[in-house]
């Protein structure tokens, strides 16, 4: 069956994140972002109705897809990449592509937007050796993601995923260019990943940091941080010449590096 009658017949399921990219353009674009290099490995998470799919099997020599909804069997079924019918948040993916030889791995998708963060999440801390990702991800998702010191974006998230990635906003994405169209508006993002990475002596200790120093984004990095040694943290901060009362929004990421490394 053509993938645009298939479309016209399917019962779009909300809970899902469903929907599906129809402009031909936008995901062209989204391929030649990726830059993808011959032998590689391309995972894409959320296949819809295929339609990114088979680009990237034009440009890839192996695609692994995850899809959670069986509905699109009968589609899927029509691509030649290897398409796993599986929640993407419980599978062992290092398993799932470990009889693949490949240079690169990448991962390229058009998420289901109510589980980005999971997502992200479990790339990073399944250690899934990605060099490269290029993902469609809600307009303020991306906005956090890419936020600079001192803005309202900027969180503990923003410094988690740019402690392991350089992310760079690509393109905005119209609503207009989806079925159904969603309310919110999208964004095309790369994160790659850093070729040399921050020198942390204790990664449990810098995360905790990072969450404590943003639990309370109006209050003063001091009482975010009470149980902490404040004399240690202020050595940091006056070394970097940051006042006492300082808030965590206004600390780049070398800073919490530095502070983490003090309290370890
Ligand atoms: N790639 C297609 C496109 O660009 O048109 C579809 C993108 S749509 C935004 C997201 C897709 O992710 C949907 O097909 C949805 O069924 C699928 N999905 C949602 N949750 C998932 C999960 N936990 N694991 C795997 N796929 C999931």
């Amino acid at each position: 069956m053509d993938q645009k009658d298939f479309i016209k017949e399917f019962k779009f399921k909300k809970r899902f994140g469903q929907n599906f990219l129809i402009d031909d353009n936008i995901l062209n674009n989204i391929v030649e972002k990726a830059q993808i290099e011959e032998d590689s490995l391309v995972i894409e998470i959320g296949c819809g109705a295929g339609a990114l799919t088979k680009k990237l099997v034009n440009a890839s020599s192996s695609v692994v897809g995850y899809e959670i909804d069986e509905t699109l069997k009968p589609i899927l079924s029509t691509i030649d990449a290897d398409i796993i019918f599986d929640d993407f948040l419980k599978r062992d993916v290092k398993k799932d592509i470990e009889k693949y030889s490949y240079n690169k791995l990448y991962i390229v998708a058009n998420l289901p937007y109510y589980i980005t963060t999971p997502i992200i999440t479990k790339i990073i801390e399944d250690k899934i050796p990605v060099d490269k990702i290029v993902i469609m991800v809600q307009k303020e998702v991306g906005d956090r993601f890419s936020a600079k010191v001192n803005t309202k974006d900027y969180n503990s998230l923003t410094l988690f995923i740019n402690y392991y990635f350089d992310v760079k906003k690509l393109f905005t994405v119209s609503k207009n260019v989806f079925i159904p169209k969603p309310n919110v508006d999208s964004v095309v993002i790369s994160l790659e990943r850093k070729s040399i990475k921050y020198d942390v002596k204790n990664e449990e200790v810098f995360f905790k940091l990072i969450r404590d120093s943003f639990r309370q984004k109006r209050k003063t990095l001091k009482n975010n941080l009470k149980g902490y040694d404040f004399n240690l943290i202020k050595e940091v901060l006056n070394k970097n010449n940051y006042n006492d009362d300082v808030r965590a929004e206004a600390l780049p990421i070398y800073v919490f590096v530095e502070i983490s490394n003090r309290l370890s």
